[in-house]
């Protein structure tokens, strides 16, 4: 989808930590950021263990992307499975 301000489009696959990073790292760029996840959530892995003895619920160690990524505007973050680039 072309982009209504005409800015370079950048496409991260993949919202764990590496690319909430990137999307975050280009939230002031002059680019719109698409962040594409096949689930629509990122977990915080180091306390899956915690989740696995019943020490945290899930909803404790995962955030949805969008939520995450609320407040920058040229992020555009989108529940996918990409199966060919
Ligand atoms: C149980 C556990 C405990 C850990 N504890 C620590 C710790 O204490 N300290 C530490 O430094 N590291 C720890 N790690 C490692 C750390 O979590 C990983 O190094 C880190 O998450 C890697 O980040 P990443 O962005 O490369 O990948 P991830 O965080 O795994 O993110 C990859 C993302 O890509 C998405 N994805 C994958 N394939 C596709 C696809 N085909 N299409 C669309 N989306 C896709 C996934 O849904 C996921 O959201 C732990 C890992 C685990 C599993």
């Amino acid at each position: 989808m072309p982009d209504p301000l005409n800015r370079p489009r950048v496409v991260i696959i993949g919202g764990g930590f590496g690319g909430l990073a990137a999307a975050r790292g280009l939230g002031h760029a002059h680019v719109a950021v698409t962040l594409i996840d096949r689930t629509n959530h990122f977990i915080f892995q180091p306390l899956l263990y915690q989740v696995a003895t019943a020490a945290l619920a899930p909803s404790d160690i995962t955030a949805p992307i969008r939520w995450v990524l609320r407040h920058q505007r040229n992020a555009d973050p989108c529940g996918r499975f990409p199966t060919t680039i």
